[in-house]
């Protein structure tokens, strides 16, 4: 990284107005990241409030059953809340009540990453309003009473098309004015510098926890790590820790939808071009003319239309490959993983199980695979449950 980029990607693309805030941001974090006491701090509430760290699950019937490689599935789905997005919003709610603000903001899609806001606020005590969508708001109803059980207020956005992008947009304007007692809790490695940056490093944790678990399990560091790609935090939160070591394979598997070529997906890297959005350069999906696509995917945590700057420099300079992965594939590893292990993992996660379900039985027995189980299922079954032609009522 030099300075505020990732190679030719990041950047601090933003109005006038927000150049104070960010500014302000970086600066309180570089002051911060390194002080003990905020270490000690954050350490306390990885491990006794969200449970860390996660396990590192060996696959065994998995493994077995596709006959190549041996198969660890890294168990973010077992933190509080269900994912890997507590990692961030407590790391980001510490640094905001740090740096005496008593509001924090955010956007949110499906409602994940509002309903992990709205639970790092209530604990630290601040104040919590999110920004969705109103067509998101409509369509789930349970993540917006869970937002407001814990306390936070929910305004719906109807600019454009109602949905994640837009809300991102509408979190960046209420931010800028209101700079002086509010942080945006910005929900994934993308937006201007510092977040990539601030989101990154407390995601990092997974990959620091893997590295460790790997050699007390194996003896060796794993020949690859699988993590599926949205605006990409879970992804870089497994990779970084091995991004300097070379014999270490990164993949992320992108949003196909229902394939890259039918106007319905959300793959980044597969079908988008460079491009400038949400206070950053990367890749985005596009329509002819350059305006951001409208994206699609099964999965509400991967249809995002861009990807985070450091993942679009590690496809730049083939340090990661990224691949896609279709609905219908998500669909059969999530189906998959839940009787071969007895874990219903997140649709978001299943990307990544059925990439590691396509090429493991072509890799040796001495191939060691880390699949990132960014988060858990009970969400996804309802909506699983329909793509399959069944209706649960609910
Ligand atoms: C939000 C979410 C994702 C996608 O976000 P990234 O920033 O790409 O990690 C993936 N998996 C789960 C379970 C999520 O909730």
């Amino acid at each position: 990284m030099q300075g505020t980029r990732f190679g030719q990607h990041g950047g601090q693309y933003v109005p006038e107005t927000l150049m104070p805030a960010v500014i302000e941001l970086e600066r309180e974090y570089v002051r911060l990241k390194d002080d003990p006491e905020f270490k000690a701090e954050l350490k306390e509430l990885f491990d006794n409030y969200a449970g860390r760290p996660s396990r590192l699950y060996f696959a065994r019937r998995m493994s077995e059953d596709l006959g190549g490689a041996r198969i660890y599935l890294k168990r973010e789905d077992l933190n509080h809340t269900g994912a890997h997005k507590i990692n961030n919003v407590l790391g980001q709610a510490l640094l905001a009540k740090k740096m005496g603000k008593t509001r924090v903001i955010a956007e949110t899609g499906a409602g994940q990453h509002g309903v992990a806001s709205a639970t790092a606020a209530a604990l630290l005590d601040l104040e919590c309003e999110v920004f969705m969508g109103a067509e998101d708001v409509e369509r789930q109803a349970l993540n917006v009473y869970k937002m407001r059980l814990l306390g936070a207020q929910v305004h719906p956005v109807t600019s454009g098309t109602a949905t994640l992008k837009d809300a991102v947009s509408e979190t960046m304007r209420e931010w800028s004015q209101r700079v002086h007692d509010t942080h945006y809790l910005l929900g994934s490695v993308m937006g201007p510098h510092p977040f990539p940056m601030i989101v990154r490093d407390f995601q990092a944790v997974i990959s620091a926890e893997i590295k460790e678990q790997c050699l007390a399990a194996e003896g060796r560091l794993p020949d690859s790590v699988l993590a599926c790609v949205g605006g990409g935090s879970n992804a870089i939160g497994a990779f970084y820790h091995f991004i300097e070591d070379p014999s270490v394979e990164l993949i992320g598997i992108e949003a196909a939808g229902r394939g890259v070529d039918s106007g319905d997906t959300a793959a980044t890297i597969t079908t988008g071009r460079l491009g400038i959005f949400h206070g950053m350069k990367s890749y985005f999906c596009q329509d002819e003319y350059g305006q951001i696509a409208p994206v699609y995917s099964i999965s509400a945590g991967l249809d995002y239309p861009g990807i985070g700057p450091e993942h679009a420099a590690l496809y730049d300079s083939g340090r990661a490959r990224y691949v896609p992965v279709t609905d219908e594939e998500a669909v059969q590893a999530f189906e998959y993983l839940s009787r071969m292990e007895g874990i219903i993992p997140a649709i978001e996660s299943a990307h990544a199980l059925a990439y590691a379900m396509a090429t493991a039985p072509h890799l040796g027995k001495d191939h060691i695979m880390v699949v990132n189980l960014s988060g858990r299922g009970d969400k996804d079954c309802v909506s699983v449950a329909r793509y399959r032609g069944e209706d649960l009522h609910e």
